[in-house]
């Protein structure tokens, strides 16, 4: 620019472009994911359970018949079967988790909740954060819902890992019978119960019928 005394005025500097998300480091999204999992734990009333407890806890009250298993649980808490197993003796050992012989399988055990720890699962720390989804409307509630499947199947996928899901979005789940849902992986017919519980035979994105 030239000024009225015919000098040149140095250009005025331009604020930095912001980086797109791709380039930034750390992703601001990954690390609010892991911010609210720790606040999740951090504020919380209940101090009385580690947030490895609070999870095996909620995974045995929410999982199926074919995944209520210290492994199955190393998997979805993505930990050794060594580290599984501790958990769950920790709990057996304050009476909020049991062992009960399976079913079919007299020769095997699944890891049931007791009545102490469905009274226990009432203060679990997480309800703040539901609570707080919740509130969210719903079309966004079911985005973020959508978003955080797709996300948890990738990282899966990268890690070798199994993706946990229900039947009713499984590509094993058979529903061509009008009175009856049966599972082509475990070759049982699937109760009402089997279907709103986690899987770990879940398979996404398989043929469905
Ligand atoms: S249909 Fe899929 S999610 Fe359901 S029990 Fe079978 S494998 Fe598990």
């Amino acid at each position: 620019m030239i000024t009225s005394a015919g000098m040149s005025e140095p250009a005025p500097m331009m604020p930095p472009m912001p980086k797109p998300e791709s380039e930034a480091t750390p992703c601001h999204s990954a690390e609010l994911l892991l911010h609210l999992a720790r606040l999740v734990h951090g504020g919380s009333a209940d101090c009385s359970l580690t947030a490895v407890q609070w999870t095996a806890l909620r995974y045995f009250a929410s999982a199926n018949r074919f995944s209520r298993t210290p492994s199955a649980f190393s998997e979805f808490n993505a930990t050794t079967r060594g580290t599984a197993s501790q958990t769950v003796k920790s709990l057996i050992g304050l009476g909020l988790l049991e062992k009960r012989a399976h079913e079919s399988d007299g020769r095997s055990f699944l890891i049931e909740l007791t009545d102490a720890g469905r009274s226990k699962l009432e203060h679990d720390p997480l309800a703040d954060l539901i609570a707080c989804i919740r509130e969210l409307p719903p079309a966004r509630r079911a985005a973020f819902r959508d978003t955080l499947g797709e996300l948890a199947e990738q990282l899966s996928r990268k890690r070798a890992a199994p993706v946990f899901g229900k039947c009713g979005d499984c590509g094993h789940c058979d529903t061509s019978k009008p009175d009856s849902t049966f599972c082509r992986c475990t070759q049982l017919m699937l109760s009402g119960q089997d279907m709103s519980t986690l899987c770990i035979d879940f398979a996404p994105g398989a043929n469905k019928r």
